[in-house]
């Protein structure tokens, strides 16, 4: 399913597919790169410039053909994950 959002980084506009019955988003922003994150650490982001900064150099050092998933954990936080990228046509 995809859904027309605003980048949760640059708030510029992103192509956005839900994943995991809604539960996170998988977004395709020209400025900042291939990304995911869980609804609560989009809730996250939109309350803090900070973390959106760390978060955008997170997703821009991700090593080549993978994407950074950042999951909330209670206790720890923002947990930053680099995942494979799917296969296109896979
Ligand atoms: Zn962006």
């Amino acid at each position: 399913m995809q859904e027309d959002q605003a980048c949760p980084l640059c708030m510029g506009k992103a192509e956005c597919w839900v994943e995991d019955f809604g539960n996170r988003l998988h977004f395709f922003c020209e400025r900042c790169g291939e990304f995911e994150v869980s609804r609560k650490v989009k809730d996250l982001l939109s309350t803090s410039q900070a973390m959106r900064d760390s978060s955008l150099q997170k997703v821009q050092a991700a090593p080549p053909n993978t994407f950074a998933e950042f999951t909330f954990r209670f206790g720890t936080g923002i947990a930053l994950e680099y995942q494979q990228k799917r296969n296109p046509g896979s």
